[in-house]
């Protein structure tokens, strides 16, 4: 884990919010290669799920909804952690994560606790410039109910019958009591979520289908089978709306969490709005002549905590001849990077060759070019980031018009024209 961390700051990936103010709470930017990173995390599921179905259409919903939203959601209500304060040292914890000997984590003291109380995890604040209650608002702390709410506009626009989903990807905010453990937990999070309507009969169907899907999405991306599982809620975890739940964990360092839920949300959401809305929410059936409220199988996973995961599952040390050398062996779909065009040596000659070829790959592939040090230090370089390919112009280039690629993994080197360089990489990718 360190390790990955180190890379993560050394390498642009991922930086301490706010970094020369000292960081803030848990809160993390994303750099250069990160937020390539992570943008073809979101990409590769939402080619999966929205790209490559014609059952699932996309949503892009904003973050500040109606109040009554949350309301209706039972976020208002229920959404909240039980929290006492220790009367000795002030300090807060959340009652279910308390030592059994009752003593406070921070100052020892046994038996200081106040009785608990719920603290709502969501961040509440004011639309327009009076700050009472009546102006009051959430951040979202999912995506789905803008998904909920949106049921009817997407169906009668888009006239798809259940079975189909609703995708979102989007940032989520919830007021963590214990952020933590790098980009795993934090208040503010990306979310890709997606609202499966289908008829009330189908749902167990569907949950068994979606909890295999979304566990070899994972597979397909380059999680080893052996670090990824599917644990089923016991019912005293279960959330207030669902009737099953399922979590697709991954073994993290400090051991198994959570990469992704499936829950069996039930018609609970579309109910509740059409209760609190007085909107109906009914699907009228024509071929059966049937109205009624869909049941919802929602796989919902974080963006963030993903990107941990397929690092973490990447980052690989081995020793080639004599030398260590860390590698990223992300899937190539994830790569930040995906071709390094490199010239052998800053020699003029080498220039026109290198930037010819970069110009022509660059619409088509993220691309680095990268002329300083030695060629097998910026090999270790582009090694480091995952990048799958390097390509090097060098002098018998000159004569020949072919070029060196060399792949990540085996480290292989193949001589290629240079006329048909383009065409090779891009079919790499395809
Ligand atoms: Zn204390």
């Amino acid at each position: 884990m360190e390790r990955v961390v180190n890379l993560c700051k050394r390498r642009g990936l991922v930086f301490p919010s706010s970094d020369i103010y000292g960081g803030f709470r848990s809160t993390w930017d994303y750099g250069p290669l990160g937020v390539l990173l992570k943008r073809n995390v979101k990409d590769a599921w939402w080619r999966s799920m929205v790209q490559l179905r014609d059952d699932v259409v996309g949503l892009d919903s904003a973050i500040l909804m109606h109040p009554r939203v949350w309301e209706a959601s039972g976020h208002v209500a229920t959404f909240s952690d039980p929290l006492v304060d220790c009367k000795q040292c002030k300090s807060r914890f959340r009652q279910d994560h308390l030592p059994e000997s009752g003593a406070c984590p921070n100052c020892g003291t046994k038996g200081s606790f106040t009785e608990a109380r719920q603290f709502n995890l969501m961040f509440k604040t004011h639309v327009g410039p009076v700050e009472d209650e009546a102006n009051a608002a959430y951040l979202r702390p999912e995506t789905a109910q803008g998904i909920f709410v949106n049921f009817k506009n997407v169906q009668t626009t888009s006239r798809l019958k259940p079975p189909f989903g609703i995708a979102q990807v989007g940032k989520s905010f919830r007021n963590e009591i214990t952020p933590g453990n790098f980009i795993f937990r934090t208040r503010e999070f990306e979310q890709r979520e997606m609202e499966f309507f289908v008829p009330p009969a189908d749902g167990p169907k569907w949950f068994d289908y979606w909890v295999q899907a979304r566990h070899d999405w994972y597979i397909e991306h380059g999680i080893p089978e052996s670090s990824i599982t599917v644990r089923p809620h016991d019912t005293d975890e279960l959330s207030h709306y669902s009737t099953g739940t399922s979590d697709i964990e991954y073994a993290y360092p400090w051991g198994w969490g959570e990469l992704e839920g499936i829950a069996q949300r039930t018609d609970f959401d579309l109910t509740q709005h059409a209760k609190f809305s007085g909107e109906d929410l009914n699907y009228f059936d024509q071929e059966s002549g049937e109205h009624y409220v869909p049941h919802v199988i929602e796989p919902a996973a974080g963006a963030d905590r993903a990107a941990l995961a397929f690092l973490l599952s990447a980052y690989d040390e081995e020793e080639v001849n004599g030398d260590k050398r860390t590698v990223l062996r992300l899937h190539k779909r994830l790569a930040p990077i995906k071709v390094a065009v490199l010239p052998l040596s800053k020699n003029e000659q080498l220039a026109p060759i290198t930037s010819e070829i970069a110009s022509k790959l660059r619409p088509y592939l993220m691309i680095d070019s990268d002329v300083s040090g030695a060629i097998g230090r910026r090999y270790r370089r582009q090694d480091e980031v995952g990048t799958p390919y390097c390509v090097t112009v060098d002098f018998d280039s000159l004569e020949d018009s072919a070029v060196t690629v060399r792949e990540r993994d085996s480290m292989q080197q193949t001589r290629i024209p240079i006329a048909d360089v383009v065409a090779y990489l891009r079919e790499q990718f395809d």
